[in-house]
């Protein structure tokens, strides 16, 4: 059974979705603070959280600051507003998804699951398989370029994992929305293009001229080495 942290500073969300989430069949943590909620966090004992972004204490956002510090768990960022949303994917934030208030319980009981899922999900061949320049630690969900550990999220650590599978083969980006992200993403492929400017900046020495994780105009993406 995995268990799903919500961080949301109003009860009666907390209560709405604990209610339903518990019939889906997880055990529920709920903070209704960011402090308390960063502390669950850390605390070893969820498998996902639920971050909304205007909370007391320490907003979301500075929250999952924290979290990235020292941990790759899988988050959903919970927003209001537009900017917030524009926020989440212009800034190298770390969430693994976002959700737009109002949300259909049903909408994020399929997102909490396919987030776990994809955390729990996604494995690279062997244990210290080496790519090329990129080695894969399967043990410590690591990726290092020349002996370099790269600082990924674990949705950048699903996505390479993928290319390494996929060899040199060309990936379109519903494939990797499909096969990563692990939903219809409803045709949003514009996260794919912010997930692989994000990975290039960390994977290349010069992110304007990518050696490494190249775009087939028209077609996707592929990793070469
Ligand atoms: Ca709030």
């Amino acid at each position: 059974m995995s268990t799903v942290l919500i961080i949301e500073d109003e009860k009666s969300i907390v209560d709405l979705i604990s209610y339903n989430l518990k019939r889906e069949g997880y055990d529920i943590l709920a903070a209704y603070d960011g402090q308390t909620g960063l502390d669950l966090a850390l605390s070893g004992k969820c498998d996902l959280v639920l971050l909304d972004v205007m909370l007391p204490v320490m907003d979301g956002f500075e929250v999952l600051r924290r979290i990235r510090e020292r941990s790759s768990l899988p988050v959903i960022m919970v927003t209001a507003r537009e900017e917030e949303r524009d926020k989440i994917f212009g800034l190298d934030t770390g969430a693994d998804d976002y959700i737009t208030k109002p949300f259909s319980v049903k909408e994020m009981a399929a997102r909490i699951k396919a987030n776990i899922r994809r955390s729990a999900g996604i494995r690279p061949p062997a244990a210290g398989e080496t790519y090329g320049p990129f080695t894969v630690d399967r043990d410590l969900q690591t990726v290092s370029r020349s002996g370099r550990q790269l600082e990924l999220t674990q949705r950048e650590y699903d996505i390479m994992c993928y290319f390494f599978k996929a060899g040199a083969r060309v990936v379109t980006r519903e494939e990797l929305m499909e096969k990563v992200w692990g939903y219809d993403y409803y045709g949003d492929l514009r996260a794919v293009d912010v997930a692989m400017r994000r990975l290039r900046e960390k994977l290349e020495d010069d992110p304007a001229d990518p050696k490494y994780l190249m775009t087939r105009r028209g077609a996707g993406y592929y990793l070469q080495f």
